[in-house]
This record gives C-alpha cells, structure tokens and sequence, in this order.
C-alpha cells in the first residue's frame, strides 16, 4: 500500500503477481522437502510465466521456482523481457511465516536474465500470506556478480 492508504496500480500488479507465485507454489513437485516454493515473472508485455520447484528422487536434480520460471519465459524466446520476479514459499504443511529469497543458483540465474535483459530486475520475496513482501535487487542479493559482459554478451536486444 502507498503512504495514502489507497491502492495504487503498482500495489495492485504486485498482489497479482505474489497471487500467481502462491497459486504456483501448490503445484510444487517437492515430497521430499514438503518445501513448496512458487515463483512468478512478469514480462514487459504484461504477462505472467510461473514456476514452482521440482524435486527429484535423486535429491541433486531438483530445480527451483525461480529457475522453473526463468526457463519457462526463455523458451518462449522471452529472456530479455523479463521485468519482475516474486518469489513465495513455505513449508507444505502450512507452518511457518517467513520470506523466502532465492538460493545462490537462483540469484546467478536471475543476474543472468537481468543482464541479457538489459535492465533491472525487481525481485520481490513474500511470505505465504502474502502479508509482508520484501523486495530487492539483484546487486543487493548477489554483489559484484560473475555474468554475461564477463564473456562479452551483451544484452539481447529486440528491434
Ligand atoms: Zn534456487
């Protein structure tokens, strides 16, 4: 909510895309975390990408939602549109109020995107509830990152 109390429309696109991360987080392949993380990206255009994470029985297989997401949106030859990422998750059996913010590999996935992208990715972490979200940026997560312009890339532009 802004200072005035009334609901802009940037506090109402990010309840949207906390609400598509949560409804994604209950599709969480993880039996053996029972962690259910969900993430939800949103382009440039305005669309939504979700992910969730998704366990494997070998354990060292496992994706996160984040990096689900990422994939998603690059598959649909996306990768340069990426403009916001919310991540939520929690313990499948309901306890638990915390925020969850991306693992190491997440954070040099989302540096991935927000280079190739070309601009800055707002990440935002809420809890289940949706009652407290914190957000950030990709340098306060993962400072003085190993990326693309290292080797020379440069953002993907579109005509
Ligand atoms: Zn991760």
């Amino acid at each position: 909510m802004g200072c005035s109390g009334a609901v802009t429309e940037h506090d109402r696109k990010l309840t949207e895309l906390v609400a598509a991360a949560r409804s994604a987080m209950e599709h969480a392949h993880a039996p053996y975390s029972r962690f259910a993380v969900g993430a939800a990206v949103r382009l440039t255009d305005g669309s939504v990408v979700v992910g969730c994470n998704f366990e494997n029985a070998s354990y060292g297989l496992s994706l996160c939602a984040e990096t689900v997401a990422l994939a998603c949106v690059n598959a649909q030859g996306r990768f340069a549109d990426v403009e916001e990422i919310a991540v939520v998750g929690g313990a499948m059996d309901g306890s638990g109020e915390a925020l969850v913010t991306p693992c190491g590999r997440c954070r040099q996935i989302i540096n991935e995107a927000e280079q190739m992208a070309g601009r800055e990715i707002a990440i935002h972490c809420a809890t289940p509830s949706g009652d407290r979200i914190a957000h950030y940026r990709i340098t306060d997560l993962l400072p003085d990152a190993f990326g693309p312009a290292d080797l020379g890339i440069t953002p993907i532009r579109k005509s």
